[in-house]
């Protein structure tokens, strides 16, 4: 388990240190600025959705690693899976940080983004790994003015 834990991590600091998919997508009507006050992580998602599926999600901003590492695991994770998919993805990855969610199973049902299974032993962390997905809710619902997780 120390080896997985020690993977997980690298995954982390990698993604912290070079994020995918940072940028702005200008053509879009559905972006959305999230904040983590506790943490300071400010975050902008930018989405593309057609036919249902999302073609495009690109995130900027700044924050901690574990803020920036969760959005650009998230943006590759989303990216070409059906909306309906992608909610069951946040249901799911939020289970894992809140201990519903057995670690054992979240590489099935979550991929990579089963890497954020330790955030569940740093309560003042799940806000900074749950941020990119509440702001990609807000996103996708075209709420530009953002949202909080305060
Ligand atoms: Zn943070």
């Amino acid at each position: 388990m120390s080896d997985l834990r020690e993977l997980y991590q690298e995954v982390i600091l990698d993604h912290g240190r070079t994020p995918r998919n940072f940028g702005k997508i200008e053509e879009t009507e559905l972006h959305a600025d999230g904040h983590n006050p506790l943490c300071g992580d400010r975050l902008t998602v930018y989405l593309e959705v057609d036919g249902g599926k999302v073609v495009n999600a690109r995130f900027d901003g700044s924050g901690c690693a574990i803020s920036v590492a969760s959005a650009s695991l998230m943006t590759e994770a989303i990216m070409g899976q059906d909306l309906a998919r992608v909610e069951q993805m946040f249901q799911d990855f939020q289970a894992l940080l809140t201990g519903k969610l057995d670690p054992e199973e979240a590489p099935a049902r979550l991929g990579k983004l089963a890497v954020f299974a330790g955030v569940r032993d740093f309560p003042v962390r799940i806000k900074c790994a749950t941020l990119a997905w509440h702001t990609l809710r807000a996103a996708e619902a075209g709420k530009h003015d953002g949202c909080s997780t305060e």
